[in-house]
């Protein structure tokens, strides 16, 4: 992120329900990234932003959404931050994040937390701070399913964003250990996040499944319901008969779908999780 530069904070006050939607759109137009607060949802753009742009996205999407019952009155809060005062707020939004039984994810600028299995991760712009449900149900499922980790086993994170997962594994003792994203500017976070926690044995991919090789003692696969769908043979192919797939990112009443691909290719289900309006699903082979 430049100094040089200026940005639009956009303070967005929503009800709970618009959050996801709201965020998925302002990504898809050009947003830098998003802070999420219980009432509101913070969102930066480079200036010169397009806030005609912007606010006529918002409204469509409050129009959108009130046939679906919910009561949305989208307001918002406009301010030009100078570069200079960019990564103060930024930084901000990001404090340590205890997660599970040992694990903390914290930015690298705050203090390591003393007995913890500490994860520094440098936000930028991909997914997977650890602040997302998702994130934090399969790195506390990685954590419940540390036993299959050993000096013997693997580990695949399919779709890696910021490699927070596959960093949590590489603490965790796993013998070989891939990192797979489609996104080049995933790959890139996941990277910088690589050199900061230096694992041990870790393989990064740019591209899809087909790059990597071999079978896995534990997947996660943090993804969106279509694309684990569409994944789901892959994902049965390269799971070891003793091991286990966590597979997130399931809107819950989605879940049946997903389930019914992967049984479809051979997997069992094992656990269902709840976190919000999240559902992460623990499967083996059959
Ligand atoms: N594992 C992280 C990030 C999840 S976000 C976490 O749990 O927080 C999902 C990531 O999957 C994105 O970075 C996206 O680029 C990547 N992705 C989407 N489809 C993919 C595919 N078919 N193969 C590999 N990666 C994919």
């Amino acid at each position: 992120m430049g100094h040089n530069m200026n940005y639009r904070e956009l303070k967005i006050y929503l009800p709970g329900s618009a959050k996801e939607p709201v965020t998925e759109r302002l990504m898809n137009i050009g947003c830098l990234g998003t802070i999420e607060q219980k009432h509101f949802i913070i969102a930066y753009f480079s200036e010169p932003a397009d806030t005609r742009l912007i606010e006529d996205e918002l409204n469509a999407l409050g129009r959108a959404l009130i046939p679906l019952g919910r009561d949305v009155r989208i307001t918002v809060e406009a301010r030009v931050i100078a570069g200079e005062d960019w990564n103060r707020t930024w930084k901000a939004g990001f404090k340590p994040l205890d997660v599970g039984e040992r694990f903390t994810v914290l930015p690298p600028w705050e203090e390591k937390r003393p007995g913890r299995m500490n994860i520094l991760i440098d936000p930028g712009m991909a997914f997977g701070t650890g602040h997302h449900e998702t994130t934090r149900s399969c790195l506390a499922l990685i954590e419940r399913y540390a036993y299959l980790a050993s000096g013997t086993s693997s580990f695949l994170d399919l779709g890696t964003g910021t490699g927070l997962l596959a960093i949590a594994a590489s603490r965790l003792g796993y013998r070989r250990i891939v990192a797979v994203d489609t996104d080049p500017e995933a790959i890139e976070a996941a990277r910088k996040n690589i050199d900061l926690n230096a694992p041990v044995n870790m393989e990064l991919i740019e591209g899809d499944l087909s790059r990597s090789r071999g079978t896995f003692d534990l997947i996660a696969a943090n993804l969106i319901s279509g694309v684990l769908i569409s994944l789901a043979p892959e994902i049965a192919a390269r799971l070891n008969p003793s091991g286990l797939a966590i597979l997130s990112g399931i809107l819950n009443g989605q879940e049946k779908e997903v389930i019914a691909a992967m049984v479809g290719s051979g997997l069992i289900l094992r656990e269902t999780v709840l976190d919000g309006k999240w559902i992460s699903l623990v499967m083996s082979v059959g």
